[in-house]
């Protein structure tokens, strides 16, 4: 059977640290789904849209990666693809706290699924989306932190 595997976020905007898990996921796992968490707490940076097309172009060299959306429960939405698996990355101690307790809550919902930990590469483990953001608000070189694809989107919305 194959291992089917999802790896969920905001992707808000997607990094260079997101891709780096993403390759790393596809490399372990039959099948990769990608899932873009949306969130009607947060006012978006990217819209959902934009963060799913930029995420299909840069994950098209992966063949067995997909990317979807999802609403209400990761657990839920593992389910709905058929896997058991959740990705999270890891890049510093200060992660562990965070994912720890959502790792607890998922098996709590879903014991039958596992949340599995991808250490980040270290060239990207200062890496956040909320880094992204707050140099491109501040009109920095953020093209450094980000794929091509999401570079180019992000040029067109807010114009540098
Ligand atoms: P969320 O809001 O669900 O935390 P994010 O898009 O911020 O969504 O992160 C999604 C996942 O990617 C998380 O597991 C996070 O730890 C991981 N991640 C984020 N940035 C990096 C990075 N630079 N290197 C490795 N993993 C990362």
């Amino acid at each position: 059977m194959a291992r089917v595997a999802i790896y969920p976020g905001s992707f808000d905007p997607p990094t260079l640290g997101h891709i780096d898990i993403v390759k790393r996921a596809a490399g372990v796992f039959d099948e990769l789904v990608v899932a873009v968490g949306l969130n009607s707490d947060k006012v978006p940076f990217m819209p959902v849209q934009e963060r799913i097309d930029a995420l299909f172009e840069c994950c098209a060299e992966f063949k067995n990666v997909s990317v979807t959306s999802f609403e209400g429960l990761l657990v839920d939405a593992a389910r709905a693809h058929g896997s058991n698996v959740l990705v999270r990355g890891l890049r510093a101690i200060t992660d562990y706290d965070y994912e720890f307790r959502i790792a607890m809550a998922n098996r709590k919902l879903a014991p039958e699924i596992e949340t599995v930990f991808l250490i980040a590469s270290e060239e990207f483990s200062f890496l956040s989306s909320s880094v992204v953001r707050e140099v491109a608000k501040l009109k920095g070189d953020y093209r450094q932190f980000v794929p091509v694809c999401v570079a180019d989107r992000l040029k067109q919305r807010i114009g540098r």
